[in-house]
């Protein structure tokens, strides 16, 4: 009987619970707790009307270590799902060590107080999870997550060394805010103020955010984007686990409201992760915006549209040059209508209910830390024909590989 406790009751939390709810043979109990107990009452009520399935919830703040491991003691769950923030990566990891628990995420550690993601204190775990016999499986999001596996899949059937890798995300919705991040905002506008870093020739070089960007035509009439060169996690375990990957970049879609909107936060300070006094109180800027955004949970309703997420992967087959373009095309609409989120939320959940299910089944074994790419991507893939997030795989030539010019036949 599998027990599973899902950390976090905001938008992927949402999703993550229902998608969990929706395969009872895998998931016979299912847990949810979050800081803030009415937000899982409210998930679990969504969830009950939509599958029938109950599932129980408890508050916790999982920044308490022991507080968590009181939680998991009673529960007794075989993995934690950890849809919280990234701020509380490492406590939930030192809960599940003390308690023999398997752990999953899908987003790395990142401090409070510097705005800087790396693996490096994750990856510190890795013997304390193998000595314990324990699965720890970090981003199991869409990127990462299912960007990883793409590469993993695309390396075990196409080529036989993979040279560049350029990922590529797309939102192509609207939800008719005049601003909103599709995610937890403090989150979002950490990324995509940082300074972009991309891989190239062994090494991470460091250009001014959003100094790049190009025209992106998406395949099946999704539309055309501007995409900027960013910063993004998975590279930096896609080059290490990867070695022959002479040059990485990512690239996400922004519209110019969005960066017109940023622009104007950043300059006027709303952006800082300083502390600042106010009338006598300490307050974080960025978490103070964050109280004012709409709540990402809530924009399901009124977006419409559709996100292309999918990497272009070159290299080499049998002695020969090869490229390759895997995506995959989600539907605002559609995901709301099956969950009651909007497609950001959707892309992350599903993978995240997926790698819990390749844990649980057994189809990925393994006592330490791992990141996607270093599990079989066969079973993964499958299931995301199956449970909502199909992809699809095309060559491509050298010239289109090249330009990112994946729609011209
Ligand atoms: P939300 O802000 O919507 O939800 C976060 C949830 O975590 C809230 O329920 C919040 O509770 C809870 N939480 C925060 N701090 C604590 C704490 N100390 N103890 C217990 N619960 C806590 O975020 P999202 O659902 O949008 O994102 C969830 C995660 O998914 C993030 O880590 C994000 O980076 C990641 N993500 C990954 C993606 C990928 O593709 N890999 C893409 C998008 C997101 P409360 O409401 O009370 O604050």
């Amino acid at each position: 009987m599998n027990t599973v406790l899902i950390i976090g009751a905001g938008g992927v939390g949402h999703v993550v619970a229902n998608k969990c709810a929706q395969l009872p043979d895998i998931f016979q109990n299912i847990h949810l707790a979050s800081r803030t107990k009415s937000k899982c009452d409210a998930v679990a009520e969504d969830v009950r009307s939509r599958t029938g399935v109950s599932i129980t919830t408890h508050s916790v703040d999982a920044d308490d270590v022991p507080a968590t491991v009181a939680l998991i003691r009673e529960i007794k769950p075989q993995l934690l799902i950890n849809v919280a923030l990234p701020y509380q990566d490492l406590t939930l990891m030192e809960a599940c060590l003390e308690t023999g628990v398997n752990y999953l995420d899908t987003a790395n550690y990142e401090p409070r107080d510097v705005a800087k993601f790396e693996y490096s204190w994750q990856w510190a775990y890795q013997e304390q999870f193998r000595k314990a016999g324990l699965f720890a499986l970090l981003g199991s999001g869409f990127d990462p997550g299912v960007t990883n596996v793409f590469t993993a899949w695309a390396l075990k059937h196409h080529f036989d060394e993979i040279h560049t890798l350029d990922i590529i995300d797309v939102n192509g919705g609207n939800h008719g805010k005049a601003f909103a991040t599709n995610f937890n905002p403090e989150i979002n506008i950490r990324e995509v103020t940082a300074p972009c870093r991309h891989w190239e020739d062994g090494a991470f070089r460091e250009t001014a955010p959003m100094s790049m960007h190009q025209s992106f035509t998406c395949p099946q009439e999704v539309g055309t984007y501007e995409i900027y060169r960013m910063y993004h996690e998975e590279m930096e375990s896609l080059v290490k686990h990867i070695p022959t990957i002479r040059q990485a970049q990512f690239w996400m879609s922004f519209s110019p409201n969005y960066l017109k909107h940023l622009e104007v936060l950043q300059n006027v300070g709303m952006t800082r992760i300083d502390p600042v006094m106010y009338n006598g109180v300490e307050i974080i800027p960025l978490q103070f915006l964050k109280a004012v955004l709409p709540d990402p949970g809530d924009l399901g309703k009124t977006t419409r549209g559709k996100t292309c997420i999918g990497n272009v992967i070159t290299g080499i087959k049998d002695g020969q040059f090869k490229a390759v373009y895997i995506y995959n095309i989600c539907d605002h609409e559609q995901c709301f209508k099956e969950v009651g989120s909007q497609a950001i939320s959707y892309t992350t959940g599903v993978p995240a209910m997926i790698g819990a299910e390749m844990i649980l089944t057994g189809k990925w074994t393994g006592a330490g830390v791992f990141n996607m790419e270093q599990n079989d991507p066969d079973p993964f893939m499958d299931e995301l024909n199956r449970r909502g997030l199909p992809w699809h795989c095309v060559e491509l030539t050298e010239e289109q590989a090249k330009t990112l010019k994946v729609n011209q036949q």
